[in-house]
């Protein structure tokens, strides 16, 4: 088994002789997530589609011709399970959940796939169904919880005004249903009533587009650059002009162009703008505010500065990049705005209280942006990562280190992979039903919700 994506930990415990100590002693033993690969197929396995809703029969015909569909009498392992819950009415039918789920949970493959599709709650008509689409939150948390071996489990909310056909449904389902969403569980996607179209190749949904990300010199951004470059974007990739070397590295490896920033100068929307004139066609389709810093210090000992860099970077530049770029007309309609919010923005933090504010300030920013600027069809998402291993991380005291890792359903951190690939779902052409959502890049950390 390829050793590279674990911490030493998790290469300890899976090597024979850690193995046994490891089952001995009852430690922690993570499972090496299976994750996308290029030219792999999504899901090594058949896919059993059971339910009775409305999103049944085009989900069925959406996956079937890059899935294999599991057929009623299948047996062996699965690699994916989809419910459609959509038809549950009242508290009683929820019954249907176990009497799927029962029989078959035990036969999810390594890395395996579960999806819960239901109808938006708020949307519902009457009491007893907005009660029974609620309960299907706490069912599939829970499940995540208790699937072992890298499989995980999340809820889509498709709105009750969706079409049949359920096409804004199929980006989604993509990334849920593939490698791409590793260290994501016990999530709640939100799906909106718009039809989307597919792009010409799944492989490379971004071919054309131009992003712009910011911070994208090291970590998460770096690998934010390199996934939607991948996807087919070219990528203008910004940082401070001191990390101008690593940018320039970045932007090199990834085909892509440099643009010294930084994100807090009064003149940077000014200045994104004009490069985007000089070089494409002076509009920017995905924009991603990944900058970020933390300046940690309980709020008694904390000083006015670490609180207002913080909240500079984190939140006033992304909301004020954002809302200055779709004035001047710079973010087009049916571009796509990612936030980087955190985990610590969720369940808070000692320490982290700036932080914490700033990347709770995120998720306001994604409940206000994605509303304002629904009418341009402009979407506005963020990701909250949990434990992602990067420099960031590795310099955190071992004991709370230790801790933060395995405290999730995978028991170890996430890569920024992870986070990119989200990242990279929600800037899909195919993602345009997909706006106001906050996902955990977390592997259901403990912590928070
Ligand atoms: P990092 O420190 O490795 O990278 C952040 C980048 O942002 C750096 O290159 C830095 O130079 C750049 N930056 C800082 N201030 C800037 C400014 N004013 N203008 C332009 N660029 C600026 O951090 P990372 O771990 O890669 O984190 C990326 C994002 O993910 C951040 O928003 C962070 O808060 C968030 N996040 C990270 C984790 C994690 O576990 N690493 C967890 C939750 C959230």
């Amino acid at each position: 088994m390829a050793q590279g994506n674990l911490d030493l930990y998790s290469q300890f415990v899976t090597s024979a002789p850690g193995s046994f100590i490891a089952g001995k002693v009852g430690l922690p033993q993570p499972e090496q997530l299976r994750r996308h690969e290029v030219g792999q197929p999504a899901l090594h396995g058949p896919v059993l589609i059971g339910g009775e809703g409305r999103l049944v029969e085009p989900v069925r015909e959406m996956l079937q011709g890059d899935y294999e569909i599991a057929g009623a009498d299948a047996e062996g392992k699965f690699a994916g399970l989809v419910f459609d819950a959509t038809g549950i009415r009242s508290p009683e039918e929820l019954k249907a959940l176990f009497e799927f789920f029962n029989p078959v949970v035990r036969r999810v493959a390594r890395s395996g796939r579960i999806v819960v599709l239901g109808t938006t709650p708020e949307e519902t008509g009457a009491v007893d169904e907005r009660i029974a689409q609620r309960a299907l939150e706490g069912f599939t948390r829970s499940l995540g919880k208790e699937m072992k071996r890298g499989a995980t489990v999340q809820l889509v909310y498709v709105s009750a005004d969706a079409d049949t056909g359920a096409s804004g449904l199929e980006s989604t389902l993509r990334f849920i249903l593939s490698g791409k969403s590793a260290y994501v569980d016990g999530q709640v996607f939100t799906v909106g009533a718009g039809a989307a179209s597919a792009p010409a190749s799944w492989d490379r949904p971004l071919e054309g587009k131009v992003a712009v990300v910011t911070g994208a010199a090291r970590g998460i951004g770096a690998e934010i650059a390199a996934v939607l470059s991948r996807d087919g974007a070219h990528v203008i990739c910004c940082d401070i002009p001191a990390a101008g070397e690593s940018l320039a590295a970045t932007a090199n490896k990834v085909g892509g162009t440099s643009l010294p920033l930084d994100v807090t100068a009064a003149d940077a929307a000014e200045v994104l703008a004009q490069h985007v004139k000089d070089r494409h066609d002076g509009t920017v389709d995905i924009l991603v505010h990944n900058a970020g810093i933390t300046r940690d210090k309980t709020l008694a000992g904390m000083d006015a500065a670490r609180w207002d860099s913080v909240m500079a970077v984190n939140l006033i530049a992304p909301e004020r990049i954002t809302a200055e770029l779709a004035e001047k007309g710079v973010l087009g309609e049916g571009s796509r705005v990612v936030g980087v919010s955190s985990m610590a923005g969720i369940a808070g933090n000692r320490g982290q209280t700036n932080y914490a504010a700033s990347k709770a300030g995120v998720i306001g920013f994604v409940d206000g942006a994605s509303t304002e600027l629904a009418s341009k069809k402009v979407t506005v998402n963020a990701v909250a990562p949990g434990f992602i291993e990067t420099q960031m991380t590795a310099a955190i005291p071992f004991a709370t280190r230790e801790a933060g890792r395995r405290m999730n359903s995978m028991q170890q951190g996430g890569l920024p992979v992870d986070v990119a690939e989200a990242i990279a779902y929600f800037a899909s052409p195919a993602s345009s039903a997909v706006t106001g959502n906050v996902i955990r890049v977390c592997g259901q950390s403990l912590l928070g919700a």
